[in-house]
């Protein structure tokens, strides 16, 4: 989508060829959902101006598969989310979707307290054992992710780095905040191997993902004024602004501006960078560090959507093959079915699970050492669909400075 056409236009160019149909993972699981072809564009053509919502509107996933899979650059995911976000005007959200859409609040709240994350943890597997996450409209199967002992940006400042003229934002995201601060302290180790000091920045809100999706369109605007504004402010000082999590990235890179249509917001992407995104420039600058320890080390790499449609291709598994040495085989199964909080609730676990299966067969073959993936919810829906527990790929090539 060029950077001046609003995506509720973009419905206008749609050909009716149903290429986004035929690559949605959600319409192959269930003959319920009509689809992105009439769920996105046919409503984009109405300008919004119905008052009618397609019923079918709440099974997108927003995994974005449509997006990549169209060949005349209809924003087909960002019309069901703006869609979405017109029927929340006039309907309450559930419960669960409340606590699915908030979850940066919750932590929050749990590290305010003593023991939070000890007693939120306890909480969590006592509500599953007891189907109280079913009855707040939770899916009951899932462990929902567990709350590390210490947040990462409490881990922080006891990481020792050298003061260098070079520096990067670290944007963890939500998920390695809380749940996997280890990718961030992987991230930190990365960066200071190739003459990078990493800094954060904790006026940075949640990225909003969680919520565009369940239909808090003005609160994600609001972390989306508060986190483009920190990284114009980042940018005007020269320092870019990375992160690990690529459903992040691809909301601070590509959905505010899609959503939000915002000049800002067009520039702030400018200054965001994919965490392998980043070291592969750093390569093609002939500034990579690759005094590293080869490995003979086989991976499965479960490539994420959110990163797929990002265009950048599969920069760590570029790294980590001609660097590392290692054998890195992508799935190639297709999407996870968990697409953030989708897979969480209750109503949609069952799809999630069935949009999974090829990818947890695949992963059950365990002819590979270890597998990897760039997300954090990609990686909770690998474990819980195959048992095996996958690792983000700058752990590994942490392990390897
Ligand atoms: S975002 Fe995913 S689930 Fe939604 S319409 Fe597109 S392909 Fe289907
Ligand atoms: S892929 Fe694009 S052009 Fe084809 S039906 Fe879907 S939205 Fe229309």
């Amino acid at each position: 989508m060029s950077d001046t056409t609003k995506a509720i236009f973009t419905g206008d160019r749609c050909l009716s060829c149903t290429s986004c149909m035929a690559n949605c993972p959600v319409m192959a699981a269930i003959k319920d959902y009509r689809g992105p072809k009439l769920v996105g564009p046919a409503h984009g053509r109405m300008h919004f101006s119905q008052e009618d919502i397609e019923a079918t509107l709440e099974y997108c996933s927003n995994c974005k598969s449509c997006d990549r899979a169209c060949p005349s650059g209809v924003a087909v995911s960002t019309l069901n989310m703006l869609k979405r976000a017109e029927y929340y005007k006039t309907h309450p959200h559930t419960k669960a979707e409340d606590m699915l859409a908030h979850g940066e609040d919750m932590g929050k709240l749990i590290r305010k307290l003593p023991f939070g994350a000890l007693c939120a943890n306890l909480g969590m597997d006592f509500g599953k054992a007891l189907g109280i996450f079913n009855k707040l409209g939770l899916a009951g199967e899932r462990n929902m992710p567990a709350y590390a002992s210490t947040p990462f940006k409490d881990l922080y400042p006891r990481i020792k780095q050298t003061a260098t003229g070079k520096k990067v934002v670290l944007f963890t995201g939500c998920y390695i905040n809380q749940n996997e601060p280890q990718v961030g302290e992987a991230f930190v180790k990365v960066m200071n191997a190739n003459g990078y000091e990493v800094l954060i920045d904790e006026q940075f809100n949640c990225c909003g993902s969680p919520l565009v999706v369940t239909g808090y369109f003005d609160e994600a605007r609001q972390h989306a004024d508060n986190n483009v504004a920190r990284i114009l402010d980042w940018k005007r000082q020269g320092i870019p602004v990375v992160t690990p999590c690529t459903s992040c990235s691809l909301m601070l890179k590509e959905e505010y501006h899609e959503l939000f249509d915002e000049h800002d917001m067009h520039e702030a992407a400018t200054n965001v960078y994919d965490a392998f995104e980043f070291l592969e420039i750093l390569q093609e600058r002939g500034q990579f560090n690759d005094n590293l320890t080869p490995t003979a080390q086989k991976y499965l790499y479960h490539v994420p959507c959110h990163l797929k449609c990002q265009a950048i291709g599969l920069p760590a598994a570029n790294i980590l093959e001609d660097y590392l040495g290692a054998k890195v085989q992508t799935a190639d199964a297709g999407c996870c079915g968990i697409s953030g909080n989708y897979g969480f609730r209750k109503d949609k676990y069952d799809i999630s699970m069935k949009i999974g299966a090829k990818l947890f067969e695949r992963v059950k073959q365990k002819d590979f050492d270890k597998v990897i993936s760039d997300c954090g919810t990609c990686r909770m829906q690998i474990h819980h669909g195959s048992g095996i527990k996958p690792v983000h790929p700058i752990e590994i090539l942490a392990q390897a400075y």
